[in-house]
């Protein structure tokens, strides 16, 4: 009997019957077969950046995600720096239960320049200490240059012995499948296994694809890369011996209130930056507007902080906000007025302001738009999750977000440059 087998670019077992589902290939291929086989739609990803849309029900993923963890001695949790605001998760708390944590802070290479990894590493356990939690560990990576990739198996080991030797009691939790019996967990020589976990387009795939190659690992396949979400649709385990450890790679997590992935794939692939991201400094009197492309609308409703009569004052006297905008640069980045934004919008976006494109727009408008306004000190962002954030510099500033309904929006201290004092947050 024929083995069952799986495409090595996204771990969906291979089909002939439904061109339109996970694992497809055509009859003939299949029978023909070969080492470097892969599924019709890895194919096209992988040569043409062209997606076949699969239908990402979270249930079915959060599923195979308990199961690899259910397995795993270490659960290497990746965040998408670029995108914390949507891709730091609060179910994930609940998914990680009773392993250990390696939170694992990726694409840092799209930071800029200026930005000290240590400290970027700081605002991360900032962040999640904001929801009560702390990762056994936080390392800054960068999958797709390979910085602090080298760091990860060490840590790794490290944290699964700890927990080996602490016990039910210690970490919480086994450290395999099934409760005290296999409590103990592999043994000194045995390989650590890994779940890695996160939301989809974090960088995972890209991630296992930099350790294979780091490590020397041939292989007929290795996991298909690409901007469009949910890429990998089964578990892909895959040995790295050098090291001692198998790694599990999940199937992505489609989070809540990220704004791309209200999008078609070609508009959401423009939200994911690849080369760095577009920073931007306006400065914006009070009734002036930033607008992301068709898809969000910074308003500037209110300059400096507020005396007691009322009046607007600023250290500064009357004068403009300043807003740095951190957005993909295939996002036009356009000032206009309050008055105007919504007008602008509705003329031409899916035209010159990009993304979205025509029917991405269409869709929007007739989901609705919601607004929210937030008092924004200086040195805190303003971030709009899976799109990017603005960073008031200056003077405080009242600014209203206008986002696609659904779309979250949270307040934090800046990620890149100087912080505020206290670690003040708010969301919606
Ligand atoms: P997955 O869905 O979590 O497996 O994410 P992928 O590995 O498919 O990556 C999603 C997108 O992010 C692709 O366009 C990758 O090239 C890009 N990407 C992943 N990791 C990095 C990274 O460390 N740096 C940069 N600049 N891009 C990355």
């Amino acid at each position: 009997m024929k083995q069952p087998r799986i495409c090595p670019g996204c771990g969906a077992p291979f089909q002939t019957d439904n061109p339109a589902g996970p694992g497809y290939v055509p009859r003939e291929v299949l029978q023909k077969g070969g080492k470097d086989l892969i599924c019709r739609r890895c194919f096209r990803l992988a040569n043409y950046a062209e997606e076949t849309p699969i239908d990402l029900r979270n249930e079915r993923y959060v599923e195979a995600v308990r199961a690899a963890v259910k397995n795993a001695g270490v659960v290497w949790l990746l965040v998408d720096i670029i995108d914390f605001a949507g891709t730091w998760l609060p179910e994930f708390r609940e998914l990680c239960e009773g392993k250990p944590v390696l939170l694992v802070v990726n694409k840092v290479d799209l930071l800029p320049v200026r930005s000290r990894y240590s400290e970027v590493v700081a605002w991360v356990r900032q962040e999640a200490a904001v929801g009560g939690w702390r990762p056994d560990e936080v390392l800054a990576v960068s999958g797709q240059t390979g910085y602090g990739v080298g760091q990860l198996a060490g840590h790794s080991r490290a944290l699964a012995k700890n927990a080996r030797a602490k016990g039910p009691e210690g970490v919480g939790h086994p450290n395999t499948a099934d409760g005290p019996a296999r409590a103990k967990g592999p043994g000194a020589g045995e390989p650590t296994r890994v779940a890695i976990m996160g939301a989809t387009n974090v960088g995972k795939s890209t991630l296992v694809r930099r350790l294979l190659k780091e490590y020397g690992v041939v292989e007929s396949g290795a996991p298909t890369v690409s901007r469009f979400r949910g890429t990998t649709l089964g578990m892909l385990e895959r040995e790295i011996g050098e090291v001692r450890l198998v790694v599990v790679d999940t199937p992505g997590i489609v989070p809540r209130g990220r704004l791309g992935d209200q999008l078609c794939p070609d508009c959401a692939a423009r939200l994911v930056p690849t080369r760095g991201l577009n920073s931007k400094l306006f400065e914006l009197q009070a009734g002036q507007a930033l607008m992301f492309g068709g898809l969000a609308s910074v308003v500037v409703e209110k300059v400096g902080g507020s005396n007691e009569g009322g009046k607007e004052t600023s250290m500064l006297g009357p004068e403009a906000s300043v807003l740095l905008a951190f957005v993909s640069d295939e996002v036009t980045l356009h000032r206009t007025t309050a008055e105007r934004w919504e007008a602008v919008r509705d003329e031409h976006g899916g035209d010159w302001l990009q993304p979205p494109c025509v029917s991405c727009r269409d869709r929007l408008s007739s989901g609705g738009w919601e607004g929210q306004s937030f008092e924004v000190l200086p040195l805190q962002d303003l971030a709009i999750a899976g799109l990017g954030w603005v960073t008031v510099r200056r003077t405080p500033v009242r600014l209203a977000v206008y986002v696609p309904a659904g779309t979250l929006c949270r307040i934090r201290p800046a990620l890149v440059g100087p912080r505020p004092a206290g670690p003040k947050t708010s969301t919606r």
